[in-house]
């Protein structure tokens, strides 16, 4: 794909192959997928069956599951009874859990074939993933790149990284299977950029994209956005999931906004904003932040503009369907550029919240 303008984004996506993922189809030509990782232990099925509703109900439309003993292997049975999405199995190190969470209804795993051990229990995880015609993800991380790939490119690379990558794919075709997702991390956001252009240009298999290890919310939010940003918008990556330490549903507010910052998804209420000055006299920061809460769940698809001050406020909100300008413990409610009305400050919320309530009426 070639960086083109945003409303062609979509279009342009990489031709990677048809993957089905419970019933979410990835790559192909399929909208970016957004997905999100549970925190909770996966034995503890109500914790995790919550947090997933929760996830499902920011957005989320795929979720992964840490699959570490036998037990929670066990528990994805249950917890694929309640939930709505797509259930992945992540696993390290023991096949056996891998084929235990693919008997109780994994809908795909995700697996390091590099630390599942020798090649007969690979052989024996993807035997089991063909019985049950599910997806593996093909996780590789520059964290454990093989020693010859370290020392063949005098380091940690992107082309060693990709090399990697793609030897365990071929190792899993030979194997006779390409039901497939790759993925390949790094900590260092341009050299998990530079791997993403590489990969795209050899692997026909759909495209897992996250920076791994990125941090806490804003360190995590500004990495997540550059990289995925970079990449996505170059047409390479079939599902998102923004890594942050912290809530998951934090992962999901990113990873929309992220996708519709790059005309990827539509739809939803943008909230935009003015960086307040010397003549805001109104607390539009609190202001602006009650804005965005209120309407996370309206589903309508315009812009909303919370501007601090009537000089400036009224044009620069002309472009969005609705907005507010404050004034002196007043403002004034704007729409498509023609002030409706003023109304006091501390009704301004509540004025936004009903107009957009009635907003086809
Ligand atoms: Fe300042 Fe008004 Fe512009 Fe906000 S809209 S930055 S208050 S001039």
């Amino acid at each position: 794909g070639q960086m083109k303008g945003k409303k062609e984004n979509v279009m342009t996506r990489n031709e990677t192959k048809q993957i089905r993922i419970g019933d979410v189809w990835i790559g192909g030509g399929n909208k970016v997928a957004i997905q999100s990782m549970t925190n909770t232990k996966t034995e503890d099925v109500k914790s995790t069956v919550d947090q997933i509703h929760r996830l499902e109900k920011a957005g989320c439309e795929i979720i992964r599951c840490a699959v570490p003993t036998m037990e929670a292997a066990q528990a994805l049975k249950e917890i694929k009874r309640q939930i709505h999405i797509p259930l992945v199995a992540d696993i390290h190190f023991d096949y056996r859990l891998a084929i235990a969470a693919i008997e109780n209804g994994a809908d795909k795993i995700r697996i390091n074939p590099g630390n599942i051990g020798s090649k007969d229990r690979v052989q024996a995880v993807i035997d089991k993933a063909k019985e049950f015609q599910i997806p593996i993800r093909v996780g590789v991380n520059s964290g454990s790149l093989e020693k010859p790939l370290v020392e063949k490119y005098g380091g940690v690379t992107a082309e060693g990284i990709v090399e990697s990558a793609m030897d365990k794919v071929h190792m899993i075709e030979e194997m006779g299977y390409d039901n497939l997702v790759v993925s390949i991390k790094s900590s260092d956001v341009l050299m998990c950029v530079k791997a993403h252009e590489e990969i795209a240009k050899v692997c026909p298999y759909p495209l897992h994209v996250g920076i791994t290890e990125s941090g806490t919310l804003l360190s995590g939010n500004i990495k997540s956005a550059v990289g995925l940003g970079i990449i996505l918008n170059q047409g390479i990556g079939d599902t998102i999931r923004v890594s942050l330490t912290g809530d998951p549903a934090e992962e999901i507010k990113s990873a929309k906004l992220i996708l519709r910052t790059l005309g990827l998804r539509k739809g939803g209420i943008e909230v935009v904003s003015c960086p307040t000055c010397g003549r805001t006299k109104i607390d539009l920061i609190g202001l602006a932040n009650q804005v965005e809460n209120m309407v996370a769940d309206i589903p309508l698809d315009l812009k909303v503009a919370v501007m601090g001050c009537v000089v400036n406020g009224p044009g620069e909100a002309r472009e969005a369907d609705i907005g507010i300008a404050g004034g002196i413990g007043e403002g004034l409610l704007i729409k498509k550029g023609q002030v409706v009305k003023k109304v006091k400050e501390e009704e301004l919320l509540d004025t936004l919240r009903w107009e957009l309530m009635h907003w086809n009426d």
